[in-house]
């Protein structure tokens, strides 16, 4: 597997690098304090096209592979992991449509994707649970030309200011079989029917909202239906996953990275006992360990990614990069937070940021117990 990146590739990584060091590194810690959402960061990443990665050149979208979409969510995390969440939900949407959806459905929303008219969120999570999807409640039934959606999701990220949930609802019977897709505008005339709640009040990921989405028999056209037949939402969104445990592993990097980039500035400068903390070994060891469990998770996203731009199924490897970079995570931001000494633990410095936001990444997108139980199946699969 080749994965040298290409000039094409790295001038887009470095244009939102710059972006992150130029334009969000210095506005994060004022917007997540306030709980703020970023307007006009938002604002910039549309300009820069960031809502089109995942769509097609010929529906206006940037077309492109997922390594370095990958690479694009490592660097706008490294600035404040809040702005992938924007854009992270949002690509699967795209993802699904460019993957599943029929003609019509891709040329009546990918370019309106793309420009950032519709924004995408992702309605899977329920109440009574995330893990178990294959048992989700959320109902949709055939009435007349339309289907009707009932139910209530939680945790759905983007509710606010997104307008077309992916919605993985049961129109058959019990199982995963039972499950199929749909792709529901929020419009006018559905404001009495599809409702978000009051965003939740979270440890970390501030700015962007997450709350509940209740669906009080909301009805949907026929052509609402994911790929225009029923029954396939459990496989569809399963795809989908893979892409959004790839991005949660860079997000992770990222995240790492921005401890480790501080942590190093931080030691180079604090002195304790006549010479700068990074010349006491055991602070320089805590970095070396940083730096390489950052590159290992790196390089463990780029393969999982690679294999989805392959084209082939990635399951297993996007389970191993999410389950690796994120527990690496929560180490790094900690061992930021120590490097940091007292400091760290107050809001002068960015690193406590980076530690409220690690946990986010060994639950969502899959926890990472349900992770370990993929990677035990896709183990077995390929022994057998
Ligand atoms: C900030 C945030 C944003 C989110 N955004 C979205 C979004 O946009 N869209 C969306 O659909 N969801 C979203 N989620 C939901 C997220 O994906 C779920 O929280 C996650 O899948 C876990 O589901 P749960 O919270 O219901 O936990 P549960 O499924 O109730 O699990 C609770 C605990 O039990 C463990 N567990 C459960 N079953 C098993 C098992 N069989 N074996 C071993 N351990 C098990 C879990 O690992 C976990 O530790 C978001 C969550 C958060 C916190």
């Amino acid at each position: 597997m080749d994965l040298t990146l290409t000039a094409v590739q790295r001038d887009l990584i470095e244009a939102v690098r710059k972006f992150v060091d130029r334009e969000v590194r210095p506005a994060a810690r004022a917007l997540e304090h306030a709980d703020a959402y970023p307007t006009q960061l938002v604002s910039r990443m549309r300009e820069l096209g960031l809502f089109g990665m995942g769509v097609p050149v010929e529906h206006g979208g940037l077309g492109l592979d997922y390594v370095t979409y990958a690479h694009v969510f490592e660097e706008l995390s490294r600035g404040w992991m809040s702005l992938a969440g924007v854009l992270g939900t949002h690509g699967i949407v795209c993802y699904l449509v460019r993957t599943f959806g029929t003609a019509g459905q891709q040329a009546a929303l990918l370019p309106r994707l793309a420009s950032a008219e519709l924004r995408g969120g992702l309605a899977l999570t329920e109440p009574e649970g995330g893990s178990d999807v294959a048992n989700l409640r959320t109902s949709a039934r055939l009435d007349g030309a339309d289907w009707v959606l009932s139910g209530s999701k939680q945790f759905i990220t983007n509710t606010h200011e997104g307008n077309l949930f992916a919605t993985v609802a049961r129109t058959g019977g019990a199982g995963a079989s039972g499950l199929s897709t749909f792709l529901v505008e929020k419009t006018a005339d559905r404001a009495t029917t599809l409702h978000e709640g009051a965003p939740l009040k979270k440890l970390g990921y501030k700015g962007v909202k997450t709350s509940a989405l209740t669906f009080d028999a909301c009805r949907v056209p026929a052509a609402s239906l994911l790929g225009g037949e029923p029954g396939k939402g459990f496989q569809q969104v399963m795809s989908g996953l893979e892409v959004g445990r790839i991005n949660v592993a860079a997000r992770a990097v990222g995240v790492a990275r921005a401890a480790l980039e501080d942590s190093l500035a931080y030691a180079e400068e604090r002195v304790t006992f006549g010479k700068p903390i990074i010349e006491h070994q055991a602070v320089a060891h805590k970095l070396a360990d940083m730096a390489t469990d950052i590159e290992a998770a790196r390089w463990l996203y780029v393969a999982a990614a690679a294999k989805k731009d392959a084209g082939e199924r990635c399951d297993l490897e996007a389970s191993m990069a999410k389950l690796f970079a994120s527990t690496m995570c929560t180490r790094a931001t900690l061992e930021g937070i120590q490097i940091h000494g007292g400091y760290g633990y107050t809001d002068e410095y960015d690193v406590e940021r980076y530690y409220r936001d690690a946990p986010l990444f060994t639950v969502g997108e899959g926890s990472n117990e349900i992770l370990r139980t993929v990677i035990a199946k896709g183990l077995r699969r390929r022994a057998k």
